[in-house]
């Protein structure tokens, strides 16, 4: 299994990620995990990435790619993985294929965990109330959306062409989206 998970922030897809992983035993690549991760040690990659991450901005394309290259590399020839958050732009994803290439590797799927506008909104203030999480206060929530509408969505089209792209109905109980990927990944 070499799966994108693709979806707005609030879609699921983490979660449907971690499953999929455990399921399937293949690598969990949350990029947003590993960067929390960075910031927690307080590495230089993490200085260079809090900033970003607490205004919902995206991480320089340069430090995810070279973060992405050296987790590939751990896990060692033919690897299998959900990559959850990542891509999250063109050039991210021309580095994927370029990286995959060059370990005669490629993507299976690109799958868009798809939520509609109005009830990913109603998710993310919800959780941010609840979390009290920095990066989801209002104002941040509303600018990550928008950076997913200009940065991230343009990949759906992107996987599209290339024929790798399948939906799933988001919008579903979480057993429900997990079902329909486990018939994906028997198909
Ligand atoms: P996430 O947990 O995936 O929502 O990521 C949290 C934050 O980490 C995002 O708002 C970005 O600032 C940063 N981030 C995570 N993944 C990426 C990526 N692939 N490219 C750029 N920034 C990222």
């Amino acid at each position: 299994m070499r799966w994108i998970l693709l979806g707005p922030p609030g879609s699921g897809k983490g979660t449907q990620a971690k499953r999929l992983a455990d399921k399937y035993q293949v690598a969990h690549i949350s990029t947003g995990d590993m960067l929390r991760a960075e910031v927690a040690a307080g590495t230089t990659l993490g200085r260079q990435a809090q900033a970003f991450m607490d205004r919902g901005d995206l991480v320089p394309d340069t430090l995810i790619l070279e973060m992405i290259r050296q987790r590939l590399k751990e896990l060692g020839p033919t690897p299998g993985f959900v990559l959850d958050g990542f891509p999250r732009t063109t050039q991210q994803a021309d580095g994927l294929c370029k990286m995959l290439r060059g370990m005669s590797s490629e993507l299976d799927r690109a799958i868009l965990v798809d939520v509609s506008d109005d009830e990913i909104l109603k998710r993310l203030l919800g959780r941010a109330r609840l979390e009290g999480r920095t990066d989801d206060e209002s104002g941040v929530v509303l600018h990550r959306l928008e950076v997913y509408r200009k940065q991230t969505a343009p990949l759906i089209a992107y996987y599209e062409r290339l024929g790798l792209l399948t939906r799933v109905n988001g919008e579903q109980s979480i057993d429900g989206v997990f079902g329909e990927l486990q018939s994906l990944a028997a198909a």
